[in-house]
Formats: C-alpha cells, structure tokens, sequence
C-alpha cells in the first residue's frame, strides 16, 4: 500500500465515498482531513532519525507502532478529521463524552427544530404511537413558540430521538479510541452505526492506519 501524500488541509470532495447516511435520516460526512498516514510516519520518523530504505517500509513501521505495547499513540495524534454529522440527540449525547476533540452543535437556543425524528424499526402498532407521540411534542413545541416562548424553553417537550447536527474535528488516535469503544456490541446500535460508517472513511482517507487499526485492535 502506497502512502498518500497529503500536505496542509484537504477539502473533500462532495463525492460519495466521504458521505455516508446512516439511519433513516442522518448522515457523516468527512469535510476536512490533514496529514494522514503520511502524518503518523512523520511523527514516528523523527523519533528513530530514520528513513524508509524499502518500499513497504512505511507501512511495516504504522503496523508495528499499532501493534506495539505500551503505545507510542502521539505519532497518530498528528493526523486530524472533521466530521459533520447528523445524528439523533441521544447519539450525540453518548458521542460527547469523547472530550478529546473538539465540536460545535446545533444550538435550538437560536435555531427552530426541524420536524424531524428517528424512527426505530419494531412492533408497528407501537411505532405508530411512537410517532403520535413525537409528532404531538411537536405541535406542541411550534405553539408555544408561536405563544412567544422562547424557543430555548419550548425545546424542552421535544424528545431526544430529535436530529441534531455538529462539527466533530478529532485527532486520529481519538478517533481510533471513539472507533473502538462504539464499534463494541456492548454499544447502543444506532451508535455503531455511525462509526461502521466512519471506519470505511477512514479506510479511503488513512488505508494503512486503517487497516493496521482493524487488524490489531478490532481483530478483524
Ligand atoms: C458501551 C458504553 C457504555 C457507556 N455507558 C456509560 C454510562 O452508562 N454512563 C456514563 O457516564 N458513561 C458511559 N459511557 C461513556 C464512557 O464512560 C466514556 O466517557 C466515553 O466512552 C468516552 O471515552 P474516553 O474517556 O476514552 O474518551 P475521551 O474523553 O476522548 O478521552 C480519551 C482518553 O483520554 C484520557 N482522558 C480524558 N480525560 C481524562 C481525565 N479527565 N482523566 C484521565 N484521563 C483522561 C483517557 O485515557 C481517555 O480514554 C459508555 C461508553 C460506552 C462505549
């Protein structure tokens, strides 16, 4: 596998590969990447003063730093994503806990919500009052706005299936530790969707981290 050389910031192209949907209405997108592989090899090479004398020498030594223990985790931190993402609350809800990156949300203290909610798939009686019920959190949150409430105390009766949107820009080595705890069965489905999503991302953007990522630490 070659590095792909990558210098500065690269604007992605609105091209499929880089936007993924996931759920019934919600999606990823990668906008931005820096450094990449090329990136991590930088990092590590300046540790050792060395150079690649082969032409799988690279990606043997991304290999060997995934695999190594302890960690030498910084050479993976110089690469960075950003992601924009449409998700419902309660998935960016659990996707914040992950303090190490940065993001900027949605704010309904400014914006109006969309009337628009995930639905889960199951029982289609329940499904339907499930709707009811949200579509009645909405009527009820657009009167009281249209009462003159202030749009960031009307939220309140709206639930956390709701879609929300934020920027996610994050390091690779976080984004690997996001990657692993959500791919987990132990995560909530809706959550592992967005990171299945994310890994094929990743596979076009950082091949060789990627797959040293899937290989050593998913095990796959
Ligand atoms: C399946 C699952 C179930 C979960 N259930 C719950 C739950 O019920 N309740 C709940 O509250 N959370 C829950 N969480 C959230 C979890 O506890 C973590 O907050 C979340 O996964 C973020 O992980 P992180 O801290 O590794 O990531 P980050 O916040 O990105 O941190 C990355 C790494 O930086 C280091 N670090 C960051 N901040 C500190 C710090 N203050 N001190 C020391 N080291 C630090 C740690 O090594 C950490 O692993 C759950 C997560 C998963 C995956």
């Amino acid at each position: 596998m070659r590095l792909v050389p990558c210098g500065g910031y690269v604007q992605m192209p609105d091209a499929a590969t880089y936007f993924k949907p996931v759920l019934d209405k919600g999606w990823i997108k990668l906008e931005e990447w820096m450094g990449g592989d090329a990136a991590v090899i930088r990092g590590a090479r300046i540790c050792y003063q060395s150079e690649a004398h082969s032409a799988d020498a690279d990606e043997r030594l991304i290999h060997r730093l995934m695999r190594s223990e302890p960690k030498h985790n910084t050479v993976f931190e110089h690469a960075v994503l950003r992601f924009h993402v449409k998700c419902p609350i309660f998935v960016a809800r659990q996707w914040m806990r992950h303090r190490i990156c940065s993001y900027n949300e949605q704010s309904l203290r400014y914006c109006l919500a969309d009337r628009e909610y995930y639905i889960p798939q199951g029982d289609v009686q329940l499904r339907e009052s499930y709707v009811s019920h949200m579509e009645a959190s909405f009527d009820l949150y657009e009167q009281l706005v249209a009462a003159g409430w202030k749009r960031e105390q009307a939220r309140g009766v709206l639930g956390t299936a709701i879609y929300t949107q934020f920027i996610w820009t994050v390091n690779a080595w976080s984004f690997m530790n996001w990657l692993y705890k959500r791919l987990d069965p132990g995560a909530q489905w809706e959550h592992r969707q967005y990171a299945e999503a994310a890994l094929a991302i990743f596979g076009e953007v950082m091949p060789i981290t990627a797959a040293a990522f899937t290989q050593s630490v998913l095990k796959q």
